[in-house]
């Protein structure tokens, strides 16, 4: 980590925060929507669709069933049997009524002792135990029940199911005289099992009890499919058909690896199970949506912060560093900063070939001025002068404030252009008004300087170097002020 500065540690510190602290909290509201949505479908719209289609199936069949059970007690019926089933037209116009009365697709009587098979139009025909399509008959008689339901999906077209409601008929000295009973359109439990399919993405089907898909929305698995062979439904198919006594949940995953939840009852008079299931990989499918999309949200406002932390940074970092460097009243570098590049100029590798002077420069009889225009004006004056050499030096050079007057110039040039610097100063300084005059004093103040001047000499320390400056500063000064004076090469430097 050492080649990392602070800033690019804090940066990354920063991210790792947000992006952690953002993705832990997508994560823990991710797990609860997707817990929520579990015991959602598990606890409400599973079972409410359930029940829902159940109660809808068992309206549909109590009307019937009771129908067929008061034909089955009709004496009326059991008069005309034992009579000999004469005059045709009296069945006919009863199983018309019937039929006609409670809207049913059909009604029916097949009499055990001619064998006949009546219907609200007719004879429909006769019946015989070789007749495949008959065997229902022989199977009811033998089976002791008063009543059965017969589904009859042979004939039933695409769309259209019809459940036969089968009752005994048996004369009063208990002789069984045949069966009666209706047919069911059984429509519109279908639809609604399509509804559900549109519309809640719900599957409802129902199938009996050795597993055989009775009623399907996808016609094509009508009683060619069973569930013990549906992929992922199979492992679960012969727990389905144990569950009768109360509805039951199960899981699985299909062909495609969704996950499906499931419940089941079982419906007692069709013999069937309703099963209701729904792909949860689906329901999840829009919260790992807003998932993603919180997700991309969360790295939107990472980078954001981490671009304006970076500015922030960068911001300060800069006032520091100029707060450290400079000096505050001229902007001019502090000494501290001049020690430490001048140490890095002169380092080993560069000194050789280092041609560079510097020019101590002392403001005159300033603190005549402070007495005579005040403390504020002086301010001016060494401000205005730490401005004025900035613009007469070149960038590379360096403008540093030494003391309360004094200022040292940095500059990569021999003495002589050294000199020649300090007297393009000198001469802007004096032409320069540095508005420090009294009110109603009108005459421009005349500033001027003294400059001292020692060129860098291999071996020179900053002491030894500064030293020779101030010497001639002094010799300057003495000279009477506004002077400059270079300090020759010492005699053990010239060799
Ligand atoms: P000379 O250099 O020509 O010998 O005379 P001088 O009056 O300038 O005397 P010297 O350089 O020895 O003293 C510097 C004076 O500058 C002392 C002090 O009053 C003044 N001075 C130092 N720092 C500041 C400052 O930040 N602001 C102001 N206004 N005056 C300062
Ligand atoms: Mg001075």
């Amino acid at each position: 980590m050492q080649f990392f500065s602070t800033r690019t540690k804090l940066i990354f510190i920063l991210s790792l925060i947000l992006l952690s602290g953002f993705f832990i909290t997508n994560v823990i509201s991710y797990r609860a929507s997707k817990r929520q949505i579990h015991s959602s479908i598990v606890e409400s719209s599973l079972p409410l669709a359930r029940d829902n289609v159940y109660s809808e199936i068992q309206r549909d069949l109590t009307r019937p069933i009771f129908v067929s059970s008061l034909m089955a007690n009709d004496t009326f019926l059991k008069d005309w049997v034992t009579g000999g089933e004469k005059q045709i037209r009296q069945i006919i116009r009863y199983l018309t009524e019937i039929q006609e009365k409670y809207g049913f697709f059909s009604s029916f009587f097949v009499s055990d002792i001619s064998q006949n098979y009546y219907h609200y139009k007719g004879i429909l025909k006769q019946i015989h135990p070789d007749d495949s399509h008959d065997v229902w008959y022989y199977n009811f008689k033998n089976k002791h029940v008063e009543y059965d339901l017969d589904v009859d999906t042979n004939e039933a077209e695409q769309n259209h199911l019809t459940i036969f409601i089968n009752h005994r008929l048996t004369a009063d000295n208990g002789k069984f005289l045949g069966v009666v009973g209706v047919g069911l359109d059984f429509d519109r439990v279908a639809s609604l099992l399509d509804d559900y399919k549109t519309r809640y993405n719900r599957n409802i089907y129902m199938v009996s009890s050795d597993g055989v898909i009775q009623i399907h929305t996808d016609k094509s698995k009508i009683l060619t499919t069973s569930i013990f062979k549906e992929p992922g439904l199979k492992n679960i198919a012969r727990d389905i058909l144990a569950a009768k006594n109360e509805p039951a949940f199960f899981e699985y995953d299909d062909a495609g690896s969704n996950h499906i939840l499931l419940t089941s009852r079982f419906v007692e008079e069709l013999d069937w199970y309703l099963l209701v299931e729904q792909d949860e990989t689906l329901a999840l499918k829009s919260i790992q949506t807003t998932f993603m999309h919180n997700f991309f949200i969360s790295l939107g406002i990472t980078f954001i912060t981490i671009l304006f932390a970076i500015l922030v940074i960068n911001y300060f970092q800069k006032k520091l560093e100029t707060m450290a460097t400079t000096d505050k009243l001229t902007k001019a570098f502090n000494r501290r900063e001049f020690e430490r590049r001048f140490h890095y100029y002169t380092s080993a590798n560069r000194r050789e070939t280092m041609n560079m002077s510097i020019i101590l420069l002392d403001i005159d009889f300033l603190k005549e001025l402070n007495d005579t225009l005040g403390h504020l004006a002086g301010d001016r004056v060494i401000s205005g002068i730490a401005h004025l050499a900035g613009q007469t030096i070149r960038d590379n050079d360096m403008l540093v404030r030494w003391g309360g007057d004094e200022f040292v110039i940095l500059t990569f040039t021999d003495t002589n252009k050294a000199v020649s610097i300090a007297r393009r100063l000198q001469k802007a300084i004096h032409d320069h008004d540095f508005l420090v005059s009294p009110p109603g004093g009108g005459e421009k103040q005349v500033v001027s300087i003294s400059c001292g001047i020692a060129g860098y000499l291999a071996d020179d320390t900053l002491d030894t170097l500064l030293a020779r400056a101030d010497n001639a500063l002094y010799k300057a000064k003495h000279k009477g002020r506004n002077c400059i004076v270079a300090a020759g090469p010492t005699p053990k430097d010239n060799g």
